[in-house]
């Protein structure tokens, strides 16, 4: 399979009164032609700093300071905006995100709405457009006789991301960003939009980056996961084998704090808090939380290497040379 995005390197930050908050700290991804990777990680982590990064969406006081986002071969860091608008953010990528009623035009009807992301995409006027809305609109499961004349506020959450879903995939874009597309909509509608994306997904032949602070969803929907912390990705490797075998701390930590149905099993939550990424720890970020800490760890960050065939970690547990610490 052809790859489509590799980021390496990444770092952005934020110039705030507090202080620069270094939100990823070397975030590196990679992705190949209608693969689905699971972005994963508590709140504040970097998930969406990163979706936003590859969009260049970064606004100030955030800068992207370094790195990589290699696209179909080319670096979307060094595009023009003009190229970005005209060749990559709503046509090539396209992105959906965990508020959709807010996410849509409050003022524009969903109809006029979707006819618009298909004649940017497309390069076809809006009369154009409007003759593929309907079939957008059924293709998410919508009455599109109706569901074209409401305004966003007239849309449950539920109706407003399938409506976003339409949006995003009207322009059959490469690359699908979801950003925790489900986390604002109650647990029987979750399950159906999840249901609807695989489903669309797999006749696009979209490849996806799903986003989520749910492992569970990121490995059921997921080819490939990659936890982040902290600004930084931690581990990557197959969906099953990160919950067969993951081998970070944090992640194992993360796993163990999944409930299971039915089980006995204490839940063992990870003790301690992500730190304040003003002034991150030193080293490996997850030091001051992790048992398995030793001298190195608090002074030299850990790479992400490959330590079993496609499975990556960045710990200084696993570097041929750790042990000396
Ligand atoms: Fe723990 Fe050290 Fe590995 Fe970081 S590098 S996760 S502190 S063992
Ligand atoms: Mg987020």
């Amino acid at each position: 399979m052809k790859r489509l995005l590799d980021v390496s390197d990444l770092r952005v930050m934020f110039h705030t009164y507090r202080g620069t908050i270094k939100a990823l700290n070397g975030v590196r991804l990679w992705l190949n032609e209608e693969e689905r990777l699971g972005i994963v990680g508590e709140t504040g982590c970097g998930k969406s700093v990163s979706a936003l990064s590859i969009m260049r969406l970064i606004d100030p006081p955030g800068e992207i300071t370094h790195g990589k986002v290699i696209f179909e071969g080319l670096d979307l860091l060094k595009m023009s905006e003009e190229e970005m608008d005209k060749s990559v953010r709503g046509r090539k990528i396209s992105m959906i995100f965990q508020e959709p009623v807010s996410a849509l035009n409050p003022v524009f009807k969903v109809g006029f709405q979707i006819a618009e992301a298909i004649a940017h995409s497309n390069n076809i006027s809006m009369d154009e457009a409007y003759k593929k809305v309907p079939e957008s609109l059924e293709m998410v499961g919508l009455d599109w006789k109706r569901s074209m004349e409401l305004y966003p506020h007239e849309l449950s959450g539920g109706m407003a991301q399938r409506v976003m879903i339409a949006m995003a995939l009207a322009v059959k874009p490469k690359l699908l960003i979801a950003d925790e597309p489900t986390s604002a909509l109650d647990v029987t509608i979750q399950a159906q939009i999840l249901q609807l994306l695989d489903e669309l997904v797999r006749m696009g032949k979209n490849a996806v980056i799903l986003i989520t602070h749910d492992l569970g969803i990121a490995s059921e929907f997921c080819d490939r996961i990659t936890v982040m912390y902290a600004g930084n990705v931690i581990e990557v490797s197959d969906s099953q084998e990160v919950f067969q075998s993951p081998l970070h701390p944090y992640s194992k930590g993360l796993i163990n704090s999944i409930p299971i149905i039915g089980a006995s099993k204490v839940l063992k939550g990870i003790p301690g808090s992500v730190p304040d990424l003003v002034s991150p720890p030193p080293g490996c970020r997850f030091h001051p939380r992790c048992e398995f800490c030793f001298d190195r760890c608090r002074v030299e960050l850990p790479d992400l290497r490959e330590v079993k065939p496609d499975h990556f970690v960045a710990c200084h547990l696993y570097s041929d040379d750790s042990k000396e610490g």
